[in-house]
C-alpha cells in the first residue's frame, strides 16, 4: 500500500507521533488497527420497551436541556428526551459543549446502555448522532486517540485504505469455504453492517492470521532444513544405566528423540514439555554429554543465576565425566571448546569468543524474552536447538501451528510421588497455618518456603504483602525456625550462602519472591506457603508449587488470599483440585485466554489479534485450505499469506 500516514485527511504530525505509541506507523497498520470489542446499539427501540442493562438507540425529542454545575465543581448535563411513547433522562458529565449542539425542540438518537436511576431509566453519557443505531467497534486507544477519533478516522479513510487491498485466496477456495472477501472483511470489521456479517468478518480475519502462522512455520521448517549444522554427530553410547536413578519411559523415549535429532545434518528445532518435577534436565545433561562424546561444545542456558548454579551441581552428580563451565553475572569460567557451558544469557555478551557451537539448550524458555532470537546467528551454521518448558502446548496445537517445532513430552513424573495437598487459606486462618507450619518443620525436619508477590511494600496494593516485612514478622512470630530472605536485591554472594545453607538444612524456613519460581530442587522442601496467591497467574502458582513434592515425601501447598472476587478464588480453587500442568494450561487457556502459551509459541511469530491458538476448528479448516490452494495451484505464491499482515514483514528468521 504507497498510502502515507501523513496523506490521510484528519492525520497531522499530532496524531501521527501518538498512533506510533499504538505501533502504528504505515497505512496498513492503521488499517488492522482492529476493534477488540464492540457495543451494539443497533438495535432501535421505543422508550416504553426499555429494559434495564439492553444496550439500545432511542429517538426523540429534547424537551428539555440544562447545564449543571454542582457544590464540587462538578458539572453535567441532562437531556430530556420525548418519543410518542415516553421520555427517558439521559446524563452527560463534564460536557458543557454540549449545550451548543442540544438544543430543545430538536429531534436526536442516543445510544448506550439502559441505568435504573432515581427509580426511572435512564441513559448515561449516551453516544449521539453518528454512533447510534449500528454496531459500533471499541479500539485500544492511547492518549488522545480515542475510539472515536478511530471511528472519524475510518468514516473518512476507511474505502481509500480497503481499495488497495487485494485478497491473497482465490475466488474458488474463498466460496468453498464461504469467506467473506478480505476487503469486505475489512470493511465489516471496522463498520459492520450487522452482526452476522461482523461474525464472518472476525472469522475470515482470523482465519487469515491462522494461515499466517502456518504459513510462517512451514518457511521456518523449510529454511531449517535447508541449512546445515557445523558438524553431523555421531552415534555414540551414553551411559545411562549408571545414573542415580533409572530413567522414567517417557525420559528415554525423549533421549532417544533428542539424540535421533543430533545426528542430522540439518539443525533441530525441538521443544520438551513436561510439568514440573517431571525430569527435563538429565534429558539436557544426556543430550550435552553426547555432544561431548563427539567432541563439540553445547550451551545450556537457564533464565536465573540460581538455576543455572543449582543445574552446575546436577551435572556434576548425574554425569561426573561431563566437563562443565559456568557462566553467569557472578561466576565466569574460561569458555571452553567442547563439553557444556551453563549460562544465563550472560553468555550472550560473550558470544563472539564462543566456538561453533553443536547444541544450544534453552531450558525455561517461556522465561526468556526475545533476547536470544539473534544469539548466535553470526555463526556460520545454527546449532542444534532443544527448548524445554513446563507450560504445556496441547498436542492438537503443536501438531497443526508449530510445524516447525518438534515435540516431545514428558507426560510421567517420576517415581509416583504423593500429590502436593493444596490448600486456600483465608486470612482469619494464617496465623494456625504458620503454627501448623512451625510443628510440622521441627518434628519432620524437612523445610518450607514462603513466597511473597513483591520485594516492597507497595501503597496501593494493600493485601500485597512485602518479602521483609513478612520475613521480619516470621522471625518474631515463629522463634524456633531459623528463617531466612532472598529476593531479587540480596546480594549474588550473600544469596548463594542462603541457598547452600538451605541445600545442607541449617535453615528451614526461606522467605522468598518469585525468584525461586523455576527449575530450584530441594526434595526436603516440602512445605509451600504462596502469599496474595491472587495475583499470580495459574501457570505461575502450579511452577511454585512445583518447588515442593520433589520427592517421595508427603508435600503440601497453601494459597493465602484475602480476594473476594468471586473468580479469582474460582481459579484458586481449581489448582487446589488440580494437579497437571496441561489440565492447568487448558483451564487457563478457557478462562483467561491463550497468553502463557502464546508467549511460548517462538519469538518472531506474528501475533494472533483475532484469532485464538485454542480455535482448533479455524486452524484445521487452515490446513485444509493451505492443502487445497497447493494441489489446485502448484504455482502459488505462500509468501502472500503472509503479506497482509504487517506484523510479518518482521519476521527475519
Ligand atoms: P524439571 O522437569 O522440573 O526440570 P528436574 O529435572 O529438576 O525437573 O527433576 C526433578 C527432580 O527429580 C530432580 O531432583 C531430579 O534429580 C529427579 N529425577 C529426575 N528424573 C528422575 C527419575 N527418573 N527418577 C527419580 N528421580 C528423578
Ligand atoms: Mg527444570
Amino acid at each position: 500500500m504507497d498510502l502515507t500516514l501523513s496523506s490521510l485527511p484528519k492525520i497531522g504530525p499530532a496524531s501521527i507521533k501518538k498512533l506510533a505509541n499504538l505501533n502504528i506507523t504505515t497505512s496498513l497498520d492503521l488499517l488492522y488497527h482492529l476493534p477488540f470489542r464492540y457495543l451494539d446499539f443497533s438495535k432501535i427501540t421505543t422508550i416504553d420497551n426499555l429494559s434495564e442493562n439492553d444496550f439500545v438507540t432511542i429517538q426523540g425529542q429534547i424537551i428539555d436541556f440544562q447545564n449543571i454545575y454542582t457544590r464540587f465543581g462538578k458539572n453535567l448535563q441532562k437531556a430530556i428526551i420525548k418519543d410518542k411513547t415516553g421520555v427517558i433522562t439521559a446524563i452527560w458529565f463534564n460536557s458543557p459543549f454540549l449545550s451548543k449542539s442540544l438544543t430543545i425542540g430538536q429531534t436526536i438518537s442516543l445510544a448506550g446502555q439502559v441505568n435504573l436511576y432515581q427509580h426511572k431509566f435512564s441513559l448515561f453519557t449516551p453516544y449521539i448522532g453518528n454512533s447510534t443505531g449500528k454496531i459500533i467497534p471499541i479500539y485500544h486507544e492511547t492518549k488522545g486517540l480515542s475510539s472515536s477519533w478511530f471511528r472519524n478516522i475510518f468514516s473518512l479513510n476507511l474505502l481509500k485504505l480497503i481499495s488497495s487491498i487485494s485478497d491473497p485466496l482465490p475466488v474458488d477456495i474463498q466460496k468453498k469455504y464461504q469467506l467473506l472477501s478480505l476487503p469486505l472483511a475489512l470493511k465489516n470489521i471496522h463498520q459492520p453492517q450487522n452482526q452476522s456479517l461482523l461474525d464472518q468478518a472476525i472469522n475470515r480475519l482470523s482465519l487469515n492470521e491462522i494461515l499466517s502462522l502456518q504459513v510462517t512455520s512451514k518457511f521456518i521448517k523449510e529454511k531449517q532444513q535447508a541449512s546445515s549444522v557445523h558438524r553431523q554427530l555421531k552415534s555414540v553410547k551414553l551411559p545411562l544405566n549408571s545414573l542415580p536413578f533409572s530413567l522414567t519411559n517417557s525420559q528415554h523415549q525423549v533421549i532417544s528423540e533428542v539424540l535421533s535429532d543430533l545426528v542430522k545434518s540439518s539443525p533441530a528445532n525441538r521443544l520438551i514439555q513436561g510439568d514440573v518435577g517431571s525430569g527435563k534436565t538429565v534429558v539436557a545433561l544426556a543430550a550435552a554429554y553426547f555432544v561431548q562424546k563427539n567432541r563439540q561444545l553445547s550451551i545450556l542456558m537457564a533464565p536465573t543465576d540460581i538455576l543455572a548454579n543449582q543445574h552446575y551441581l546436577t551435572a556434576k552428580k548425574l554425569f561426573p565425566k561431563l566437563k562443565i563451565s559456568l557462566l553467569t553475572s557472578s561466576h565466569q569460567d574460561q569458555i571452553p571448546q567442547t563439553g557444556l557451558l551453563i549460562s544465563t544469557h550472560a553468555v550472550i555478551y560473550h558470544q563472539k569468543k564462543l566456538p561453533p557451537v553443536s547444541l544450544l539448550i534453552i531450558d525455561e524458555q517461556h522465561k526468556f524474552g526475545v533476547l536470544q532470537r539473534s544469539f548466535l546467528n553470526h555463526q556460520a551454521n545454527p546449532p542444534h536447538l532443544l527448548t524445554m518448558t513446563a507450560t504445556p502446548i496441547p498436542r492438537s496445537i503443536g501438531l497443526t501451528v508449530l510445524k516447525h517445532l518438534d515435540l516431545s513430552y514428558l507426560d510421567t513424573i517420576p517415581q509416583n510421588r504423593p500429590i502436593i495437598k493444596s490448600f486456600l487459606v483465608p486470612p482469619s486462618k494464617e496465623k494456625d497455618c504458620f503454627q501448623w507450619l512451625s510443628n510440622h518443620l521441627q518434628t519432620t525436619k524437612q523445610q518450607g518456603f514462603v513466597v511473597c508477590p513483591f520485594i516492597e511494600e507497595s501503597e496501593n496494593l494493600e493485601s500485597v504483602k512485602a518479602a521483609t516485612t513478612t520475613y521480619e514478622n516470621l522471625k518474631i512470630v515463629l522463634p524456633d525456625l531459623k528463617i531466612a530472605l532472598i529476593h531479587g536485591k540480596t546480594k549474588t554472594e550473600d544469596r548463594q550462602k542462603i541457598l547452600a545453607d538451605f541445600a545442607k538444612n541449617k535453615i528451614n524456613l526461606l522467605v522468598t519472591t518469585p525468584i525461586i519460581e523455576v527449575g530450584i530442587d530441594y526434595p526436603n522442601a516440602t512445605v509451600m506457603i504462596i502469599q496474595s496467591a491472587d495475583r499470580f497467574g495459574l501457570a505461575q502458582l502450579h511452577q511454585l508449587r512445583g518447588r515442593v513434592g520433589r520427592s517421595q515425601l508427603q508435600s503440601y501447598c497453601y494459597f493465602f488470599s484475602a480476594t473476594k472476587n468471586q473468580p479469582a478464588i474460582n481459579r484458586l480453587k481449581y489448582l487446589i483440585n488440580h494437579h497437571s500442568g496441561l489440565e492447568i494450561a487448558t483451564y487457563d487457556l478457557q478462562t483467561r485466554g491463550p497468553g502463557e502459551i502464546f508467549s511460548l509459541i517462538q519469538h518472531g511469530f506474528p501475533s494472533l489479534k483475532l484469532a485464538s491458538i485454542n480455535q482448533t476448528n479455524l486452524i484445521n479448516q487452515a490446513d485444509q485450505l493451505i492443502n487445497d490452494i497447493s494441489l489446485s495451484y502448484p504455482n502459488y505464491d505462500f509468501h502472500q499469506l503472509t503479506a497482509n499482515s504487517t506484523q510479518l514483514d518482521r519476521i527475519s528468521n
